[in-house]
């Protein structure tokens, strides 16, 4: 079951809410617009203001009432997540270049923890675990593993694109919408003896699982 988009008034991604919660904020009447064709029809949802079961359309992105998102100290606060980092990095090992499926990826620390590397978004990739032993507690260069993609800190929508495996087309457009052309979001449709590696925008139109379940491939 997908989720619904909720936004502020002024149309600024606030948060993924499941279809009860969206239904509390029609109920309570603080939905103010609505975008996406595929609405949801919820029956027996109970209204919280009269008692009664009701039957209730909702739409996949509502804008709500309430004062405007704040984005706090910039773009590096957007929540960061193992899950995010690995579809940020569309499943690809930053230093063997190989594509795993998520539970065959670590979170690793371009500078280790132990060197004062923090963990934001400039200073974590994707590594299969071969190549994080290989690693170890070093930097790429004591290491002689370079990069082969460098870290970036996602813009809140595609953060929020990140943050969920299941987008309708039409949240996805309007989260699209606000990506940078920067975002690796946008690259290209690999080659069609990696059929895994649908690009992140087509996969999650096609197949909500498309990053799950698969075996080690491109190696
Ligand atoms: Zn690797």
């Amino acid at each position: 079951m997908h989720d619904i988009l909720v936004l502020d008034i002024a149309g600024t991604p606030v948060r993924w809410v499941d279809h009860e919660s969206a239904a509390a904020y029609y109920s309570s009447g603080k939905v103010r617009w609505e975008l996406g064709a595929d609405r949801v029809v919820l029956h027996g949802g109970i209204s919280r203001l009269h008692g009664r079961r009701s039957t209730l359309e909702i739409a996949a992105i509502i804008a709500i009432d309430g004062p405007r998102w704040k984005v706090r100290g910039g773009e590096d606060r957007a929540p960061l997540s193992r899950s995010m980092v690995f579809a940020r990095d569309r499943h690809i090992c930053a230093y063997c270049g190989g594509r795993f499926t998520q539970a065959a990826l670590e979170m690793e620390h371009v500078t280790p923890s132990s060197r004062g590397g923090l963990t934001v978004w400039q200073n974590v990739v994707s590594a299969c675990r071969a190549c994080n032993q290989r690693k170890g507690n070093r930097t790429p260069e004591s290491a002689s593993m370079p990069l082969l993609y460098v870290p970036y800190v996602p813009n809140r929508h595609e953060a929020f694109i990140l943050a969920n495996r299941r987008i309708l087309a039409d949240q996805m457009n309007f989260l699209l919408a606000g990506v940078p052309r920067h975002s690796r979001l946008w690259a290209s449709e690999p080659p069609p003896d990696q059929p895994a590696a649908a690009s992140a925008i087509g996969a999650k139109k096609r197949a909500p699982h498309a990053s799950g379940g698969r075996g080690r491939e491109n190696r």
